[in-house]
C-alpha cells in the first residue's frame, strides 16, 4: 500500500467576490508514493504544486476525489486525527519560516512543546537534531545571526523534530545559492537513508529533481502531464 495516495482529486476555488471564474488549481490528480520514496514535484508557477502540498497536510479540503495517508482518509478525518496526521508530516519552506524570536534550540524544541513532548526529554532531542544538520554550536544564536544554508537546516532540525515519516520540502532551496543548495539536498538524502523518511519535493528547478529525486510527477495546469521514474521521465526526447 502506497504511504500517500490520490485518486482523482480536484480542487476548486470560487470565483472571487469581484467576479471572474472558477480555478481549479488542481485537477484529477492521481498520484501514488511509497513509503522510502523521494519523489519530486515539478511545475511551473501557477501549476497547483502548493495547493497539492495543502491538500495532502489537509490544511486545505479537497472539492472531490479521495487522499489516503497511510491508508486513512484525508478528507475524512476529525480535528483530533488532523492533529495527529501534521505531527507525522514534517515541512519546509522556501522562506525557512523560523521564529526570529526564538534561537535555534528554540525553533527546534517548538514542535516537541505543541506536542507535549515531556520537558526532560525535550533538550536531549533538541541536542541530537543539532548535532545531525551540523549546527550544535548554533544552539543559542537567533535566525538573524545564521546563513540561508544554516537557517534551513535549522528547518530541518525543526521539521524532523516530532519523528514524522514524511516531509514535504516546498521550495526549499529556491532561496539559495547552488553551492548551498547543494548541501541542503546532501542533507536531505541523509534524512531519507538514515531515518527512512518519505520526502516530497516541490520545485520549479530541474536541478533538484535530478539530484535529488527517484520519481517525478510534472504538473501544469493544475494537471500531472506526466509521472514515473526521474530517468525515463527526463531522458526522453
Ligand atoms: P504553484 O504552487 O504550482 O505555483 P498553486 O497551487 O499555488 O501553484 O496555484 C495553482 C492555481 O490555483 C493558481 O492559478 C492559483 O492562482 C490558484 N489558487 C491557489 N490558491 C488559491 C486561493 N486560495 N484562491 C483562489 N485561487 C487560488
Ligand atoms: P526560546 O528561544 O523559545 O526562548 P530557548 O532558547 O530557551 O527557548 O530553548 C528552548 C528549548 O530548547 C529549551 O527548553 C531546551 O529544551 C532546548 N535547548 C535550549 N538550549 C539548548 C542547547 N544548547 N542544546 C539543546 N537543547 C537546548
Amino acid at each position: 500500500m502506497p504511504l500517500i495516495s490520490l485518486r482523482d482529486v480536484t480542487k476548486s476555488y470560487p470565483p472571487s467576490s469581484r467576479g471572474g471564474a472558477v480555478v481549479h488549481a488542481v485537477q484529477g490528480l492521481n498520484l501514488d508514493i511509497e513509503a522510502g520514496d523521494i519523489y519530486g514535484i515539478i511545475g511551473y508557477s501557477g501549476a497547483g504544486k502548493s495547493t497539492l502540498v495543502r491538500l495532502i497536510n489537509a490544511l486545505e479540503d479537497a472539492t472531490s476525489g479521495s487522499i489516503l495517508v497511510d491508508g486513512d482518509e484525508v478528507t475524512r478525518m476529525k480535528e483530533s486525527e488532523l492533529r495527529r496526521l501534521r505531527l507525522g508530516i514534517g515541512m519546509i519552506f522556501q522562506q525557512f519560516n523560523l521564529f526570529n524570536s526564538k534561537t535555534v534550540a528554540g525553533n527546534v524544541a517548538y514542535p516537541l512543546e505543541v506536542a507535549k513532548t515531556p520537558r526532560a526529554d525535550i533538550a536531549p532531542r533538541v541536542a541530537e537534531l543539532l548535532d545531525f544538520v551540523g549546527l550544535s554550536d548554533k544552539a543559542r544564536n537567533y535566525p538573524e545571526q545564521l546563513s540561508g544554508g544554516q537557517k534551513q537546516r535549522v528547518g530541518i532540525a525543526r521539521a524532523l523534530a516530532t519523528s514524522p515519516r514524511i516531509l514535504l520540502a516546498d521550495e526549499a532551496t529556491s532561496a539559495l545559492d547552488p553551492e548551498t543548495t547543494h548541501e541542503v539536498l546532501e542533507l536531505l538524502k541523509r534524512v531519507n537513508t538514515e531515518f527512512g523518511v518519505t520526502i516530497v519535493v516541490i520545485t520549479h528547478e530541474m536541478d533538484v529533481i535530478q539530484t535529488l529525486a527517484t520519481k517525478v510527477a510534472v504538473m501544469d495546469g493544475g494537471r500531472i502531464v506526466e509521472q514515473g521514474d526521474v530517468f525515463d521521465v527526463f531522458s526522453k526526447p
